[in-house]
């Protein structure tokens, strides 16, 4: 499994580093970004479909298949 930020759509809301701050970081202006390749531990998977659920501005992309 794999998640992405998109950056074109994120607007630093912050809500995804409320739910696993193993997985998001946010820069320097707040707007998110994907710690590593992406690759989601089976630790993580859970808080990684709240944070991509709970986006407002739908940033967040799962890959369930990679
Ligand atoms: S919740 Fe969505 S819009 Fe907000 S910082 Fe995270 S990816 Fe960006």
């Amino acid at each position: 499994m794999k998640v992405s930020v998109d950056p074109d759509k994120c607007q630093g809301h912050g809500r995804c580093m409320m739910y696993d701050t193993e997985i998001f970081e946010c820069d320097d202006l707040g707007y998110a970004h994907i710690r590593g390749d992406g690759t989601v531990p089976e630790a993580d998977r859970e808080e990684v479909w709240f944070a991509s659920l709970n986006c407002p501005e739908q940033a967040i992309t799962v890959d369930e298949s990679a």
